[in-house]
């Protein structure tokens, strides 16, 4: 093999290594990246609903701004967005919330029984 061919050889394998690191590192930082973050929210003051990235819980209410923007979980009974508060129980023990709209008991892991079953 020429010495030259081997250079563009060199060259075409460190624009594919760059190549191949652009690829993986870009998603990280676009748009579409931080938009997969993003959670939907209800504010345990005012009620306001809201889908954004927490960068605590809880974070700070858009609407009222209180800090009392937690993470939301629907009612299966009446699909009222919930906060997810009250969490914090004993291990082991299935969380239960209260729904703040029909005041039925709910676990938020569960799916809602109307989607999708047979
Ligand atoms: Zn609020
Ligand atoms: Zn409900």
């Amino acid at each position: 093999m020429e010495p030259r061919h081997k250079l563009i050889l060199m060259v075409v394998l460190v624009v594919a290594a760059v190549g191949a690191l652009v690829l993986v590192v870009r998603p990280k930082s676009s748009p579409l990246g931080k938009r997969a973050g993003a959670t939907p929210c209800v504010c345990a003051a005012c009620g306001q609903e809201a889908t954004q990235s927490l960068k605590s819980v809880p974070d700070t209410c858009p609407a009222c701004h209180e800090k009392q923007l937690y993470p939301a979980v629907k009612c299966p009974h009446c699909g009222a967005a919930n906060a997810l508060l009250l969490i914090g129980g004993p291990q082991g023990r299935q969380p239960v919330l209260t729904c703040r709209q029909c005041r039925k008991q709910f676990a938020p892991g569960a799916q809602p029984q109307a989607s999708g079953a047979p």
